[in-house]
């Protein structure tokens, strides 16, 4: 199809052209270019911080103007100089290979379409702030195929009974956060407060129950607007959910007004089914925890990301906030629209706790340090992560709820209402720390320093069973499962393989290493085969010392090992309801 003519300064044109090769093709025209007019590909999107170079995926570049070829000189891995003339519509062509399933990036076979701008299309030096367009082209009708439709929160332009054709985005930013999905996918439509929302389900099951899915994310978007705007419309338009459902994978990106989520296709609500799975339960706290973001980290955000750089990484100390307080609102929300209940809350709440205190990174570092570097740590985990570093959501989503409890046990505020004052303070934009305390002050009087310093700069526990006992809640120890109680991550199948070794356990005491495998067990006298830890009690019984086989580098090791009582440690906990009348001010109001 033809490219009818534009007015806008950049214009975009993206065809899904070859499926099985995974390009796209990819035509940019720039109507002012500067006689030596740069241009540059994204290297990372935000929401997920790491430095992932998208230009690797970029071939075939190449510029004209007119029928003449104008000569491009390569700057950087991801930047490129046009020398052309000045004022004469440049036009540049180039594919990108789009084979990454994830949120982040792009994806192009016979069965779908998903890409970010940010992996398509590149940035204009000097017009990134201007509108810009973008044709989005289906790709040729194949004999026997279904039929494609597009669907993204872009603004429609010129676009047919399917969604393919123009779009229109205010600047670069905006169109680098509306993801495009393509393909024959499930929709639908619903209001949520007043305001349009649409679903987008690709890849779903013949079993899937579509009405289920609407009436409880419904749910979860009404929670969600009623706790930033008790009375007010929320600041978009229109909300578009994409969820592309796979064998298995999850995960979920934010954006203005969308979100592009995976989950597993077993983890969809089933027709028939009343009860909700625990994969179903979990796909509802993703689903709560991008729309939340929809205000807190995509319009409230760190004072750095007012202006994103795309080229390199955007330092904050702030994710802890962004990241944590949304985690703790998400499952807290299901709660407060009637998703869960009490019983189904605190044992996701007491898992959250768990994961931090197993965690010994959680003393060597504080969740604001965690934040600063989680392009080289949470982004790029490995064997020592867990002794190294803390996760900025899970210790996040607890000091969240140490405020929350914190402020209810003092009276009169609630972190409810400091999210709202912050809201209102920032007028829905960037903030720093400390337009936090200076909420936290506003509403109670009192500074809040210590406890921020403590929690959120310190590294020392958090008062939970302290702060949940005054709302009512038990905190309490649970036995550990043997790989926690050895001080062990291992993946288990057909033989023990060993993660990570945990900073002073007993493996690390015996001499365990990440990378070893745990073949056998010396106990009393006898040898034994060791497929699975849970077999350690089978085999050892009461006993304490003794000897693990393991293999490592070719050789066959002996490793002298004390295993531990089973009782030891306090780092698994539930959490009991002992107060329900006192909870339910927490749990169900707001
Ligand atoms: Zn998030």
């Amino acid at each position: 199809m033809p490219t009818a003519p534009t007015r806008a300064a950049v214009h975009y044109r993206v065809e899904a052209a070859d499926l099985h090769a995974h390009l796209y093709h990819v035509t940019l025209t720039i109507a002012q270019p500067t006689a030596a007019q740069e241009l540059a590909l994204p290297a990372w999107i935000p929401g997920s911080y790491l430095v992932r170079e998208f230009a690797k995926n970029l071939q075939r570049l190449a510029a004209r103007q007119g029928r003449q070829p104008v000569a491009l000189v390569q700057l950087a891995k991801d930047r490129w100089r046009a020398d052309c003339q000045a004022g004469q519509p440049l036009v540049l062509t180039y594919e990108v290979c789009a084979y990454d399933a994830s949120v982040r990036t792009a994806w192009l076979d016979a069965a779908r379409g998903f890409f970010n701008a940010t992996s398509l299309c590149l940035q204009v030096a000097g017009q990134t702030a201007l509108p810009c367009e973008i044709d989005i082209v289906a790709p040729k009708k194949r004999a026997g195929s279904a039929l494609w439709h597009c669907a993204t929160g872009l603004f429609p332009l010129k676009v047919d009974a399917r969604g393919f054709g123009r779009y229109r985005a205010a600047n670069y930013d905006e169109l680098a956060d509306c993801p495009v999905e393509m393909g024959a996918f499930w929709s639908a439509s619903f209001n949520a407060c007043g305001v349009p929302h649409r679903f987008v389900v690709a890849g779903a099951a013949p079993s899937f129950d579509g009405a289920r899915l609407l009436a409880d994310t419904r749910k979860i978007c009404e929670a969600a607007i009623r706790f930033w705007h008790p009375r007010g419309k929320p600041p978009f338009q229109n909300y578009l959910f994409l969820l592309n459902t796979v064998h298995d994978g999850y995960g979920g990106l934010e954006h203005r007004n969308s979100t592009a989520l995976i989950c597993g296709r077993r983890d969809l609500p089933r027709l028939g089914d009343a009860k909700a799975s625990d994969g179903y339960t979990q796909l509802l706290g993703l689903i709560s925890h991008e729309y939340f973001h929809t205000w807190n980290v995509k319009r409230l955000r760190p004072r750095e990301f007012a202006q994103y750089d795309y080229t390199r990484e955007n330092y904050t100390e702030l994710l802890w906030f962004f990241e944590g307080f949304t985690s703790y609102y998400d499952d807290l929300l299901l709660r407060r629209a009637g998703l869960i209940d009490d019983t189904a809350y605190l044992k996701l709440l007491a898992k959250t706790c768990t994961q931090v205190l197993q965690t010994p990174g959680r003393q060597v570092q504080s969740v604001a340090q965690a934040s600063f570097d989680a392009w080289i740590k949470y982004y790029r985990q490995d064997e020592n992560t867990p002794n190294a570093t803390v996760s900025y959501y899970t210790k996040g989503a607890l000091v969240a709820l140490c405020l929350d409890l914190a402020l209810r046990r003092e009276g009169g505020a609630t972190l409810d209402a400091v999210m709202r004052a912050l809201w209102q303070r920032c007028a829905g934009g960037p903030m720093a720390e400390a337009d936090l305390l200076a909420v936290l002050q506003a509403l109670t009087g009192r500074d809040w320093q210590g406890e921020i310093a403590q929690w959120v700069h310190g590294t020392a526990e958090l008062p939970l069973a302290e702060l949940l006992a005054a709302q009512g809640v038990a905190l309490k120890a649970e036995p550990p499962q043997p790989a926690q109680r050895l001080g062990l991550r291992v993946q288990e199948n057909h033989s023990v393989q060993i993660k990570t070794v945990l900073r002073g356990s007993a493996a690390e005491r015996a001499g365990f290493m990440a990378g070893d495998e745990w073949l056998g067990l010396e106990a009393a006298g006898q040898a034994w085969r060791l497929q699975r830890l849970d077999d350690l009690a089978l085999y050892a019984g009461a006993v304490r010392q003794a000897t693990a086989l393991v293999a490592r580098d070719g050789r066959l090791l002996r490793l002298p090992l004390d295993l531990p009582a089973p009782d030891a440690s306090g780092d698994t906990v539930r959490l009991e309801l002992a107060d329900a009348a006192r909870a339910q001010a927490w749990l169900s109001a707001g």
